[in-house]
């Protein structure tokens, strides 16, 4: 919560329910990474949230942007970023869209398997591939799953084609999975890395990159490392894995970069009961919910702050849920949330952490609802 954005929901007052991004938390964010991991370049996974203004922010800070389609290129571009500092992070490419990259300049690809090898080859000649290596996720509320990557034995072949091809096979990457609370989550996929490196170097060719992905937490109710321990923490897995031959290094922070930098206000339609009986629990709809931009509470995998003014008064586990005509637009049932037994109809509430992956998972217009509106001031 920040004087800010408080203060520009009193003064400005918007109607239905909204995202307030202060642009100060992004800047510390920003410099936090940059003091926590020296050595490595900071990609800013635009997907977290692709707002004009926070874009333009990091590239005036001087990071580099991860994309994951031509559209997100074009928004880094457009921010400012010159081609040099943007990769095109998504496995999965349609070849036009390669090219419509590779025409802008884009010279960093990412891959996980040998057709994909072949796309790039045909469609961006010449340039860096790097291949994404599966990493299980333990640790992470928002695991990734076996979707994106191939096994690390895999990879070998994969980049030996890149090369045959005339790519220039650059470097390894993967992602720990997201708000993944373990600072020693990365030290497998480094050690997998690492094998990678000796295996491909036995073979004449040298990789230079390892890509750590995002995963990096931002606070919702629980406490999390500082970034300071994932650097440290990092550091001395590269140093356990590659020992006096530490490689380039980058970074790709969505929600670490974005997430606590945003406030939305919501407020409460509904407050009712499903029967008389004393332990039924009370449900609480808000004007905001899984459609209006709270995906992330898909499964009750992140659980937001939410603050009330009532908040000190005694509470009560409730199910919270969404204004939506679709029953699964609950936020919170199997684990019900406590809140003020002196919560009513039409208070405000303010649900905090929500600065990445809210404004862009919000639907165009489900039920009559507008899409999620964005303050970033
Ligand atoms: C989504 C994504 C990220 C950002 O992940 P966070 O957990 O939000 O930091 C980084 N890299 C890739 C390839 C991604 O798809």
């Amino acid at each position: 919560m920040t004087a800010r954005i408080i203060d520009f929901l009193a003064t400005r007052r918007p109607e239905g329910p909204c995202l307030v991004v202060d642009l100060d938390v992004v800047r510390e964010n920003y410099l936090a990474f940059a003091h926590a991991m020296p050595d490595t370049r900071i990609f800013y996974a635009v997907k977290a949230n692709p707002a004009p203004e926070i874009l333009r922010l990091l590239a005036s800070l001087g990071s580099n942007f991860d994309c994951a389609s031509v559209a997100e290129i074009d928004m880094a571009l457009a921010a400012g970023a010159t081609p040099d500092r943007i990769s095109f992070g998504n496995t999965i490419k349609k070849e036009r869209d390669i090219a419509a990259a590779f025409e802008r300049g884009i010279s960093l690809y990412s891959v996980d398997c040998e057709v994909e090898v072949e796309k790039v080859a045909r469609a961006a000649p010449g340039m860096r591939v790097f291949c994404r290596i599966l990493c299980d996720g333990a640790g992470a509320e928002w695991p990734l799953s076996r979707k994106f990557g191939c096994e690390p034995e895999m990879a070998v072949g994969v980049l030996e084609h890149a090369h045959r091809l005339g790519l220039h096979a650059y470097g390894i990457s993967f992602h720990v999975g997201s708000q993944q609370g373990n600072t020693e989550a990365w030290d497998g996929a480094l050690a997998s890395a690492a094998g990678i490196f000796g295996t491909l170097a036995e073979r004449g060719i040298q990789l230079s990159m390892v890509n750590l992905g995002g995963g990096f937490p931002t606070r919702y109710l629980k406490p999390v490392p500082g970034v300071e321990n994932y650097g440290s923490s990092i550091d001395q897995a590269l140093k356990r894995h590659f020992g006096n031959r530490i490689p380039e290094t980058i970074i790709e922070p969505g929600r670490g970069m974005v997430g606590n930098a945003g406030i939305i206000k919501s407020e409460v339609v509904l407050i009712s009961k499903k029967s008389d009986r004393e332990d039924d629990p009370r449900w609480v709809y808000l004007d905001i919910g899984k459609f209006g931009g709270l995906a992330e509470t898909m499964d009750e995998s992140i659980r937001y702050p939410i603050r009330t003014a009532h908040d000190g008064d005694a509470v009560e586990p409730c199910i919270l849920a969404g204004p939506t005509c679709d029953s699964a637009d609950v936020l919170y049932e199997k684990t019900p949330y406590n809140l003020p037994v002196t919560l009513s109809i039409g208070d405000e509430v303010l649900i905090e952490g929500t600065g990445a992956y809210t404004t862009t998972y919000s639907a165009v217009a489900f039920n009559g609802f507008e899409p999620l509106a964005a303050y970033v001031i």
